[in-house]
């Protein structure tokens, strides 16, 4: 006794293409016999397609509701009881499904040669006022000898014979519950759709050769690491007469051994003496840009920033530079004379427990260490 197809599929009489087809995708996929190992999925997924099939044709749906399945008359006889295999177009829902589908695109199409990356490192004073440069990038290009085509000059190209010229494959596999046409890509021309009668030499039929290409580069003022200079057309060359692809110049800034950048400000540390640091004085300080005079106020403590402006990095777009950043570390002499380890005494005993002449803040300072030490 054969089940209602509605049934079969779990819609009602009246549902429309869009419910029945998703019906139909839902059930299918759940017993495909590549999925579902079960001894009756097989039967199952036989009754879902039979059911799909005349559900999803208006016709036969006029039919099936009209005469149900003892239609006897014209039209679909016998197109019921077994499992319609002619068609392609239950299968294309079934490729889609489970193939992932997708027709390969005409392999004689012109297509985009690929994109290439390459990696240049830059010292850390080019990244802050730019440069221009001469690269040499190894890339693929399109052979001169046989202008890309792979054909030994004089020897012809002929429409490839596996394929007939459409680049692709049909595979024919026999299933129990139909025909599974399976597409690749041909073997013998490799998707080209056509093959070379005899190979060029300098090639050996690739249509191409590895050169090294100069370029000329123009590093802009004020890049950073890991920035990408996209050089146009440079890429590889293109396919069947496509555009070729684009260059992408990926900068790597060396570290600098005085300079640290953090986006456009640069910092820097630079060290004081305690005599400096209490008395106050004009040091000298490395910028990019050379030297500048930077003034220490007396009484200047370790660890201090002062901020050179505009000797930091151009900004990339628009005008003005960040800023320098000077961080001064009071050193403590290590190695004393006696004549200034007396000074040094006395200069202690002039400030005494009394710790005047650190001023107020550092009052409290040590006093809260003082009293850290009491263990309060
Ligand atoms: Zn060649
Ligand atoms: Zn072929």
């Amino acid at each position: 006794m054969k089940r209602d197809y509605y049934e079969v599929l779990g819609v009602s009489k009246g549902a429309d293409a869009d419910e029945i087809k998703k019906a139909y995708r839902k059930l299918a996929r759940q017993y495909h016999p590549d999925v579902n190992k079960a001894p009756d999925a097989e039967e199952k997924f036989k009754e879902v397609k039979e059911a799909y099939d005349v559900l999803s044709d208006p016709q036969k749906r006029a039919q099936y509701d009209r005469f149900g399945h003892q239609d006897p008359s014209q039209g679909f006889g016998g197109g019921f009881g077994g499992f319609d295999t002619s068609g392609m177009g239950g299968f294309g829902d079934i490729f889609d499904m489970f193939f992932g589908g997708g027709r390969r695109s005409n392999p004689n199409a012109p297509r985009k040669g690929a994109d290439l990356q390459f990696g240049l490192s830059i010292d850390f004073t080019d990244a802050v006022f730019g440069k221009e440069t001469d690269v040499e990038i190894p890339k693929e290009a399109e052979c001169d000898t046989c202008r890309g085509t792979g054909a030994k000059p004089g020897s012809g190209i002929e429409t490839c014979k596996t394929c007939g010229g459409t680049g692709q494959q049909e595979v024919v596999a026999n299933t129990p519950f139909g025909r599974i046409v399976n597409r690749r890509v041909c073997p013998t021309c490799e998707g080209k759709g056509k093959v070379v009668k005899v190979k060029c030499t300098s090639c050996r039929g690739t249509g191409r050769v590895k050169v090294r290409r100069k370029i000329h580069l123009n590093i802009p003022a004020g890049v950073d690491d890991g920035a990408q200079l996209r050089v146009a057309g440079e890429g590889e060359p293109g396919i069947n007469g496509g555009p070729p692809g684009d260059l992408y110049v990926v900068l790597r800034v060396k570290p600098h051994e005085f300079f640290e950048r953090e986006g456009n400000d640069i910092y820097c540390e630079v060290p004081l003496t305690f005599a400096q640091a209490a008395l106050g004085d004009e040091i000298e300080v490395p910028t990019v840009d050379g030297r500048v005079k930077l003034k220490i106020p007396a009484g200047t403590q370790t660890e201090t920033f002062f901020r050179l402006r505009g000797k930091g990095v151009p900004y990339l777009r628009g005008s003005g530079r960040g800023d320098q950043h000077v961080k001064v570390r009071v050193v403590t002499p290590t190695k004393l004379n006696e004549r200034q380890k007396e000074l040094l005494r006395e200069f202690a005993s002039l400030s005494g427990e009394s710790i005047s002449g650190y001023g107020v803040e550092d009052e409290g300072f040590f006093e809260k260490m003082k009293r850290a030490f009491r263990g309060e």
